[in-house]
């Protein structure tokens, strides 16, 4: 097995990551088990910050490390609030007040067109100089009021118009197969199955 250390406190993620990346023979190991802190993420974009998070848990390891980043981007708001989306209305965090402050910066707007994205980076150490990078996108509209229990963040107001549900109507399971971050996992998996690490 190869130990790859992932970038990423979330347990969840470490859990789904595991599983998909287990049978090409990687053991995924949250950087949290190995003592790393959370890196900053100061950069404008997605792939700029996922960057700096999987060389940050490269040097302080010495293994392979793999990051993702992932927000929503909301046309009328020339794609905010993109890499601000975990902290958009500021501390303390909170989806509720992230999904009231988009609503009302979005008051306004006819045009309701947006997408999640989520970048992916995987290094084969801090100074590799051509990172493994793949990515993915999920488009949708934004409502003017939340509906759904499920998902997290801004999915009760991510409209899926072909389905007529919001990420946070339909389940776990479709929602994990459809995602943003299911495309980008599918993109690397399969570069990683051709062409190996
Ligand atoms: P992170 O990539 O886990 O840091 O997510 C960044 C932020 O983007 C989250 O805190 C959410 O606000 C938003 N986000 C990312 N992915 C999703 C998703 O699948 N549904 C809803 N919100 C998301």
């Amino acid at each position: 097995m190869t130990r790859l250390v992932l970038a990423s406190n979330n347990a969840k993620k470490a859990g789904e990551l595991s599983a998909l990346l287990e049978p090409l023979g990687f053991e995924v190991l949250p950087q949290s088990s190995l003592g790393v802190a959370e890196a900053d993420e100061p950069h404008p974009t997605f792939v700029e910050n996922a960057l700096a998070k999987a060389r940050h848990a490269s040097r302080a390891t010495g293994l392979p490390a793999l990051a993702d980043d992932s927000g929503l981007c909301v046309f009328a708001l020339g794609g905010a609030p993109g890499v601000q989306s975990a902290r958009f209305a500021g501390d303390p965090r909170s989806d509720e007040r992230n999904n009231e402050l988009l609503l009302s910066r979005m008051a306004d707007c006819d045009d309701r067109q947006a997408f999640f994205s989520c970048t992916l980076v995987l290094l084969r150490h801090a100074d590799d100089p051509q990172p493994m990078i793949a990515d993915g996108q999920w488009a949708g509209e934004i409502l003017r009021s939340p509906r759904g229990d499920n998902g997290f963040g801004y999915d009760p107001l991510f409209l899926l118009p072909e389905m007529g549900q919001t990420a946070a109507e339909i389940d776990a399971a479709l929602k994990n197969t459809l995602s943003h971050r299911a495309q980008a996992m599918r993109h690397l998996l399969a570069r990683l199955e051709t062409t190996g690490l």
